[in-house]
């Protein structure tokens, strides 16, 4: 429980590390990342409770970011990872400590775009400087960006965070059934998908009525009608709100024909298993998607009414579900990548 949190928190430090559009990121970095390097940062008894999560992944992240070298110039050569072919992916000084050179484009040789052996010598050990000499550099390769070495196309998910961590000891004993996660990590639901799929099983998405377990609040009611303590399965399969937006789908779903079955139950059976609505193979890719997307958007428009009091219209949010859910679909066989922003976020 606790490696499967670690990973899901990974997914967080990866998004403040990269997505720098997106609001909660701008606001951490002002606030505790403004002298310091992510990887630098300890952490601080007063540190509010996301941060101090955020910080736990750092050592899972270590082991799989790394900096793609463009023109060099966002890259700072003692504090990024960027040599993904030694340890640790930084070097270390050796030499002369390279003292006036901090970015990685200062080891560049322009316009010529060829690596300065000379300075690379001088400031490094020769295993690094051989380390180094293997990254390709050209005047046409993009900006720097970050990576995640575990996956081909480069980008963070919480399956290979997972399973960089436990390795050579993976062994599955979730909440669901081994070949269900199977089912859920293969298919083509976009990472943002999996990941809340993943909390709601672990019950670990921060509704209400599972903050108060930890800590004390006064209000622990449905943001959207004001009933119940606020559990992720009022939140998904019995408010009034989520109610509206199932039953407005194509399916037509009543709600209260699953209100014996625990959310657990309910994931599975209806959106990852499929059987519970004996749809056809392709209805029921469908229908993973549309209840992937509807759950994010609930998600997205509960935190709207919580943090900006923003009430969100259900008619239009379906209309926003549905039309996203076919543009997942249809884009399942493309490169699966989780959009940087959300899509109401626009
Ligand atoms: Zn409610």
């Amino acid at each position: 429980m606790e490696d499967l949190n670690l990973a899901l928190l990974a997914k967080l430090g990866w998004q403040f590390c990269t997505n720098n559009d997106c609001l909660w990121v701008q606001m951490l970095k002002v606030k505790y990342c403004k002298l310091q390097h992510f990887f630098e940062v300890q952490s601080s008894s007063t540190d509010s409770w996301l941060w101090k999560r955020i910080l736990k992944s750092k050592e899972l992240l270590s082991k799989g970011m790394c900096m793609i070298v463009g023109d060099g110039t966002n890259i700072d050569i003692w504090k990024d990872p960027w040599v993904p072919f030694i340890p640790g992916f930084r070097p270390f000084p050796g030499g002369d400590h390279g003292l006036g050179s901090n970015l990685v484009s200062d080891l560049i040789i322009k316009p010529a775009w060829v690596w300065n052996s000379a300075k690379l010598h001088s400031f490094f050990y020769p295993l690094q400087v051989d380390g180094i000499l293997k990254i390709q550099i050209s005047p046409n390769q993009s900006l720097d960006r970050w990576a995640w070495i575990h996956n081909s196309n480069g980008v963070f998910s919480v399956k290979s965070a997972y399973l960089k961590d436990q390795e050579a000891r993976f062994s599955y004993d979730g909440p669901l059934p081994k070949n269900v996660w199977k089912v859920l990590w293969n298919s083509h639901l976009h990472e943002r998908y999996k990941v809340l799929i993943w909390k709601l099983c672990w019950d670990i998405l921060p509704v209400r009525g599972v903050i108060c377990r930890r800590f004390h609040i006064v209000d622990t009611s449905c943001p959207f009608c004001g009933a119940n303590v606020e559990s992720a399965k009022h939140l998904f399969m019995e408010c009034k709100f989520s109610k509206l937006l199932w039953m407005g789908s194509r399916w037509s779903l009543r709600m209260d024909a699953f209100s014996h079955l625990s959310l657990m139950d309910w994931l599975y059976i209806i959106p990852i298993n499929g059987s519970g609505l004996h749809l056809a193979k392709d209805d029921a890719l469908h229908f993973l998607h549309f209840a992937a997307v509807l759950m994010d958007m609930v998600w997205f428009s509960r935190n709207k009414l919580v943090f900006d009091k923003v009430d969100t219209d259900p008619k239009e949010l379906l209309l926003t579900i549905e039309r996203l859910s076919l543009e997942h679909l249809k884009a399942k066989n493309g490169v699966s990548r989780p959009p940087d922003l959300h899509p109401l976020s626009t």
